[in-house]
Order: structure tokens, then C-alpha cells, then sequence
């Protein structure tokens, strides 16, 4: 026996396939969704459907942006001299929010992971080393302290070693597994202050 409409048991399906929602908090969302105003719902699908077609990546760093080029890339206050390397753009947010690294990012979009399949070439990598052409003195690889972050970090590290660009890993002190998104701002910048050549 079905026990919601049709349309309701759709909408469940598609809010519980969103990452970190259950089937009760999908249901939570879909009634409060149907309890809404017409235009509160139009606005809310508009904004969906316009994020996702105007949402790209950077051409240069490959976070999240509207723009061809992000804000952080085309800042000329930036050291553009400086990349660190992370996972994700939510890595990202995470180091932007201390407020007090001055350089640009390269966001990898995962990283490298034997078990499930993931090798260098899946990940923004041939990017990295293409930006790495131009006049940069320094490489911050911040990926996170699991197993595929540190893979990363290694592989990452002998790529670039050759070049003679000095190469640096964030501090240990970071939890291990620890997502930096969750981690306070305070670790984030010993991690970033401690960092030690590779
Ligand atoms: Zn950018």
C-alpha cells in the first residue's frame, strides 16, 4: 500500500538521494515543501535550475563560481605566486574563512583512491601541472589527512619535485579523516603556519 501520493512518494525519493538526508528528514522537507506558498516553491525550483546552469568552474582554479574566472583568481592583491591544493571548493570555503591565506587555490574535485577506482587522471591534476608553467614559487597541498588525501599529497609531491617549485604539506594536527571543512579556524591556520617541505 502506497502511503503518501505519488507525487509526495517522488519527491521523498528524490530529497533522500541528497547527501546527509534520511528517508525522515526527506519526508520532513517534502511536506514542508507542499505546505509552501506557490511562489515560495517557483522560486525555490527557479533557483535550482539557475544555479545549476550557471554554475561553472574557474578556468583557473577550478572552484565553483559564475564567472569564467573566480574573484580569488582575478584578485591582483592575491599572491598568485602561491597554490594550495585542495580536495573540494568547500576545502576551500574553509581556508577562505580564516581570512588569512593570501594566495590562490587549485581544487582537485576528489582525490585519488585505488579502492574505489579513482586515479590521477579523474582529478583536476593535468590542470594543476599546467598552471604550474607560469611563475609560481610555492605549492601548499592541503588534501585531507585520510588515506586517498595523503596518496594524493604523495603523488602530488612527486610530480612537482622535479620542477624545483617548492613543495609543502599542511601540518599534521589536523584530525586523521578529519574533513577540513570541519575543522576550526584556529587548527586550519597552525595546519597552514606548520606546514613542512616535502
Ligand atoms: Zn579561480
Amino acid at each position: 500500500m502506497e502511503l503518501y501520493s505519488g507525487h509526495i512518494n517522488k519527491l521523498i525519493e528524490e530529497l533522500a538521494a541528497l547527501p546527509g538526508i534520511g528517508e525522515k528528514s526527506a519526508q520532513r522537507l517534502a511536506f514542508y515543501i507542499i505546505n509552501l506558498p506557490s511562489d515560495r516553491v517557483e522560486k525555490l525550483a527557479r533557483v535550482l535550475t539557475e544555479a545549476k546552469s550557471n554554475v561553472r568552474y574557474c578556468e583557473s582554479c577550478f572552484t565553483l563560481t559564475d564567472k569564467e574566472i573566480c574573484p580569488i583568481c582575478a584578485n591582483p592583491k592575491r599572491n598568485h605566486k602561491t597554490i594550495m591544493v585542495v580536495e573540494n571548493p568547500r576545502d576551500l570555503a574553509a581556508y577562505e574563512k580564516t581570512g588569512k591565506f593570501e594566495g590562490l587555490y587549485h581544487v582537485l574535485h576528489g582525490s585519488i583512491s585505488p579502492m574505489l577506482g579513482i586515479g590521477p587522471g579523474d582529478i583536476k591534476l593535468k590542470e594543476l601541472v599546467k598552471r604550474l608553467e607560469g611563475d609560481v614559487e610555492e605549492v601548499i597541498i592541503a588534501t585531507n589527512s585520510s588515506l586517498e588525501g595523503e596518496t594524493t599529497a604523495m603523488y602530488i609531491s612527486k610530480l612537482i619535485k622535479p620542477t624545483g617549485i617548492k613543495v609543502t604539506r599542511i601540518a599534521s594536527g589536523v584530525p586523521v579523516g578529519g574533513d577540513l571543512e570541519n575543522i576550526d579556524e584556529v587548527t586550519l591556520l597552525r595546519a597552514l603556519e606548520g606546514r613542512i617541505e616535502l
